[in-house]
Formats: structure tokens, C-alpha cells, sequence
């Protein structure tokens, strides 16, 4: 659709209007003019029959050319043409014209109507004079002799007048119209210049929805209210999309803050809304997964599948899933339709890291498999003892030698058992938070732990020696402290070279109190490193056994370091030194 501007609308809609108005005006001025001037003409036309007619009174007509005469002069004076007529229309004297050479007048209107009403009148274009005439005629009784006294004068002047008024009409026509373009411009102007601004204004709200600059209160009062109206529904957007806007960021920051991986995808597993920890989990790409089909980007069949058969309406809605890609953790996925009365619109996929949940359900296992080991070796031993005991064949230095043997296991199994609950012990107290760690002298602590082993290092020709300043605190449970010592001299005397040095060395390093305990021996390989902490670990199975150990030591001592917020690990040093260390908190 073409479309004007308003300037032009008004003004097409004022002009034909004015141009109706100033014909009918034309018209109105014409007729009213023309009416005017008649009667005006008419009365002064019977003034002047009137006039003839008392003058013929007084006059004595006594020939033809007598009469003829004085109608002329008369005609000439009043500047009218005066007809005089005899009662059968006979003309007898004209003022312009031989009365001889006119037609008989009995049939002319203005004759015919004074003959009846006395005055009569009429207007024609008369064909002697060639030109519109206004004819007045009234009876004129002389003698006896009922006459008819004719008047006429030219209305030439009164359409001369006509045609110069319609002139400085249409002028005035034309003014006025020019006048109208103009107003109408100034007007169209005067709205439209408001409704650009408010319209720009309007375009810039909807392109940045800021609304920092609202429309301004204009005088007019339309307009006025039309910008306070848009003003009022910008307002309103802006404080709706404000809300949108929070109700996004909550859902959004709880779906993130969520401890789960979420996913909601429609019915076509299109995704609508994913949170960071699910993009993490499904290792998908930060950029492409909104609005993707969930088998384009995520990579895990199973994990399609599932949420195909959730879509499909099956039973079975949950399972685990091993995301190779995520460093093989392992998922439990939960899949839920989602309905809108009663119809499904999508669904909802929840992602759980179930990894370190499956771990410890592993060291579980494993654990219970490790106890279950090392208890039956002892016992199977024993079993075979007491066997062989039954026997009557055996003498009495094969019994007692049985008997040894028989006590031997029985004491590594109470060994066993009683490093199993100590541990326990610990880690209970570890996750309780039950011990109370105390400002205690870290060389008091050593000198103790060496006096639990000094029989033990004699026997192995070691010498313990402490290397400690006095004044060195630390926070420490004093007993599992020296525990934790006493585990790692009794490995260094266990495993290190006969008649070596052990040497306790206690000293501050940066933020960390730093507990060495050094022995010569056989190193252990750095890959073993972090695995002899394990329970039940031993670096050789059947030496280390021999030794004594019951492969726990070095989980107890792990536990004791922990409950002191501290850790312990394990360095091959120069010439032939194994060092564990002990680190805590610097008092
Ligand atoms: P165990 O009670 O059998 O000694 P630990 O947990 O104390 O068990 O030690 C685990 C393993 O670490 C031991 O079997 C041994 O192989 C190794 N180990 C511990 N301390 C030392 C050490 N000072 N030197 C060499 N190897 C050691």
C-alpha cells in the first residue's frame, strides 16, 4: 500500500473542500448579486416609468412626432431607453429607436403582465440593441386613453461586476489554497516531527531495551499521552524482562550450583537446557550443545540409549555408565519424562558421579579380600600343624617344634587383628574429629619413640640418633605421634642394613614441621613409592613377611599423619638412604 505523508493527506483532504466551498460561494455571491441587482435595477426602473409617466401627465401629445420627440429627449437625459406603447402594442415613441420600424409590442412579457397587474417586468437579450436587457413597463392613463410606459436599461454593467468578483474569487481561491499547503505542512509538521522522535525513540528501545532516555511530555496533548503510554509499556517490558532475566539467572544459578549433571531435552532429544557440571560429564563442547540433537553431540551410546528408551516409556530408567572420555568416571544416569497434563514434552536426564562411590565400594572389596587373605594363611598353617599333632607318630621334640610353629601364627594373627582395629581406630577418631592435638616438645616425642625400639635396634646393631632442636613444638596427639615414629624406626631396623645409623632429624621447613626418619638399606622403587601406604602392601610378598610386618604399618602411620592435618611420603636420598617424612603444620 502507497503511503502519503500526512502533510499531503491533509492537504488533499482540506483542498477539494475549499475548492466546493469557494465555487459554492461563487454560486451563492452570483445568485444573490444578480438578485440584488435586479430588484435594484426593477425599483429604479419604476422610479423612472414613474417619472415618465407624471411627465406625460403634464404634456400635451398632440402628434406623433411630437411624442416621438420628447421620448427621446427624456431617454437621452435618464440615460434608459423609454418605449411608450399604445394599448393595442402599437409602438409610439422609442427612445432609440423609429417607432415605424418597430414590431408590435402587445405580445412582449412586461406589456402582457402590466396590462394585468398594472407594473410588469422581464429581462431578455434584445435582439435591436444586441445585448441583456432588464424591460419595465407600467399603464399610463392620458386622454382617456390607456397607454403603457416602457423602461429598459442594459444589465451589461452587472455582468461585468459578476465576472470581476469571480475573478478576486478565484484568486482568493488560490491564496487560500496556497495557505492551506502551507498550514497543512506546519500542522503535519507540528505532529509528525514528535511522532519521528517518538519512533526513533521507540527503535532504540526495542534494539538495546535501554531505557535511560524515555520520551519527553509534549504540549500537545495527544502526543503527550501517547509517549507517557509508551513510556508506561516500556517500563513495563523493561520490568518484565528484568524478571525473565532473574528467573533465568536463579534457574540458571541453581542448575549450576546443582551438585548433578542436568539435562532437559524435548520430544525430538533436542537439548533445552543443560547445566556446567552435565557439560563436564558428557565432555561435550562448551559452545555447540544448546538447541543440538543430544546423539550429535554427545558421544555415549548408552547414554542415547537410555534417554531413547525413557522417551519410549521404558521401565527401566537408570543405569550405570562408564564415560570413557571423562577419565572413565563412572555415572549413575537417572532418566524422567516430562509431562504437560499428561502428555510427554521431553525428558529429563540426571547425571550422578558416582566414581569415588565405586572406588571405595572397590578398596571395600579388595579389603575385605586382603583381611581375608592374610588371616587364612596363618590359619591354614596352623590347621596343618594341629593336623600333623593329632598324628601319634610324631615324638615330643616334633611337638614342640609343631607347637612353635602353631604359636608363631597364632601371634602373627593377633598381630594382624590388633593392627587391623588400631586402624579402624584411627580412622574412626579421624572422621570424628575426636583427637585433641596439643603444643607439644617434638624432640620429647622422638626420644620416646626411640626408647619403644632400643631393644629392637640393638638386636640389629643400629644406632638411633636424634637430631632436633630443643624448642621445636608442634601440635601433635603426643601417643599416635610416637606411634607413627616408632612404625618407621621399626620398618628402617626391619629393612635397613645391620649396624647402620638411624637418624631421627626434626626441623621447621617453610610453613611445614618436618619429621625424617632415614635408614640405610635396600631403596625402594619410586613406582612403589605412593603404593606401600596401601593396606597390605608389601613391596616382597614373602620377604616382608618373614620380616614380621603384617602390611599395615605404613597405613597406620598414613592415618596419624592425616589426623594431624599433615602426610607422609617416602625419597630415596644419596648413598643408599631410604627417608620417610612425616610433614605438619608449622605451630
Ligand atoms: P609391614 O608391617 O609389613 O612392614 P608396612 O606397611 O610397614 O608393612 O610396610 C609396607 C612395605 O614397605 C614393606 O613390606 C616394605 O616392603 C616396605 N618398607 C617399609 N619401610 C621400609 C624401609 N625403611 N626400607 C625399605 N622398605 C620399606
Amino acid at each position: 500500500m502507497k503511503r502519503r505523508p500526512l502533510f499531503l493527506q491533509l492537504f488533499y483532504t482540506f483542498m477539494p473542500m475549499m475548492v466546493i466551498g469557494i465555487v459554492a460561494l461563487i454560486f451563492f455571491i452570483n445568485s444573490a448579486i444578480r438578485d440584488f441587482y435586479y430588484l435594484q435595477t426593477k425599483d429604479e426602473l419604476l422610479d423612472r416609468a414613474s417619472l415618465v409617466s407624471i411627465i406625460l401627465e403634464q404634456t400635451t401629445l398632440n402628434s406623433t412626432t411630437a411624442v416621438q420627440k420628447l421620448i427621446k429627449k427624456l431617454g437621452m437625459e435618464s440615460n434608459m431607453r423609454i418605449t411608450l406603447i399604445d394599448s393595442n402594442g402599437l409602438v409610439i415613441g422609442d427612445s432609440e429607436q423609429e417607432p415605424i420600424n418597430m414590431d408590435n409590442h402587445s405580445s412582449r412579457p412586461e406589456v402582457v403582465e402590466a396590462k394585468k397587474d398594472y407594473v410588469g417586468s422581464s429581462q431578455r437579450f434584445s435582439k435591436t440593441l444586441q445585448e441583456n436587457m432588464m424591460y419595465l413597463a407600467i399603464i399610463h392613463d392620458h386622454d382617456k386613453k390607456s397607454l403603457i410606459v416602457r423602461v429598459s436599461k442594459s444589465l451589461a454593467g452587472l455582468n461585468d461586476t459578476i465576472y470581476d468578483l469571480q475573478k478576486r474569487f478565484i484568486l482568493i481561491g488560490l491564496f487560500v489554497g496556497f495557505l492551506i499547503l502551507l498550514l497543512s505542512y506546519y500542522f503535519s509538521q507540528k505532529v509528525t516531527v514528535p511522532l519521528q522522535h517518538i519512533r526513533k525513540k521507540t527503535e532504540t528501545f526495542v534494539n538495546t531495551l535501554n531505557l535511560s532516555n524515555p520520551l519527553p511530555n509534549y504540549k500537545t496533548k495527544e502526543l503527550s499521552s501517547l509517549s507517557q503510554s509508551l513510556n508506561k509499556m516500556a517500563i513495563e517490558i523493561d520490568k518484565r524482562i528484568r524478571i525473565i532475566e532473574r528467573e533465568r539467572n536463579d534457574r540458571e544459578f541453581i542448575l549450576s550450583s546443582m551438585q548433578a549433571g542436568i539435562i532437559a531435552l524435548n520430544k525430538k532429544l533436542k537439548i533445552l537446557s543443560i547445566n556446567k557440571i552435565a557439560i563436564d560429564y558428557l565432555d561435550l563442547n562448551e559452545n555447540s550443545h544448546l538447541g543440538y540433537r543430544a546423539k550429535k553431540v554427545i558421544k555415549n551410546k548408552r547414554v542415547i540409549k537410555l534417554m531413547k528408551n525413557v522417551l519410549a516409556g521404558a521401565d527401566v530408567n537408570q543405569e550405570e555408565i562408564i564415560i570413557k572420555k571423562n577419565k572413565r568416571r563412572t555415572f549413575l544416569v537417572n532418566g524422567t519424562q516430562l509431562k504437560k497434563q499428561g502428555v510427554i514434552t521431553g525428558i529429563l536426564v540426571v547425571l550422578n558421579d558416582i566414581t569415588l562411590q565405586k572406588q571405595l565400594e572397590n578398596i571395600r572389596q579388595d579389603f575385605v579380600a586382603n583381611v581375608s587373605h592374610e588371616l587364612k594363611t596363618p590359619i591354614t598353617s596352623i590347621l596343618g600343624y594341629v593336623e600333623l599333632l593329632k598324628e601319634d607318630m610324631i615324638n615330643d621334640s616334633q611337638r614342640t617344634d609343631f607347637l612353635n610353629r602353631v604359636l608363631k601364627q597364632a601371634n602373627r594373627m593377633n598381630l594382624i587383628i590388633d593392627d587391623l582395629l588400631r586402624l579402624s581406630k584411627i580412622e574412626s577418631q579421624e572422621e570424628d574429629s575426636t583427637i585433641e592435638l596439643q603444643k607439644t616438645l617434638l624432640i620429647q616425642i622422638l626420644e620416646d619413640a626411640k626408647d619403644d625400639l632400643l631393644d629392637s635396634a640393638s638386636n640389629h646393631q643400629n644406632k638411633i640418633n636424634i637430631y632436633c632442636d630443643e624448642g621445636l613444638f608442634i601440635n601433635a596427639d603426643s601417643q599416635l605421634l610416637r606411634e607413627a615414629v616408632s612404625n618407621l624406626i621399626e620398618n628402617g631396623i626391619k629393612y635397613g642394613h645391620k649396624g647402620k645409623e638411624i637418624n631421627l632429624i626434626g626441623k621447621n621447613r617453610n610453613e611445614k614441621t618436618e619429621i625424617h626418619i632415614d635408614n640405610h638399606g635396600d631403596q625402594i622403587a619410586p613406582s612403589q613409592h605412593k603404593k606401600i601406604f596401601q593396606r597390605f602392601y608389601r613391596v616382597d610378598k614373602s620377604r616382608d613377611r618373614e620380616a614380621g610386618g603384617t602390611g599395615l604399618g605404613l597405613s597406620i602411620v598414613k592415618h596419624i599423619a592425616f589426623v594431624h592435618n599433615g602426610e607422609v611420603s617416602t625419597t630415596n636420598m644419596e648413598n643408599g638412604v631410604t627417608r620417610f617424612t612425616i610433614s605438619l603444620p608449622r605451630v
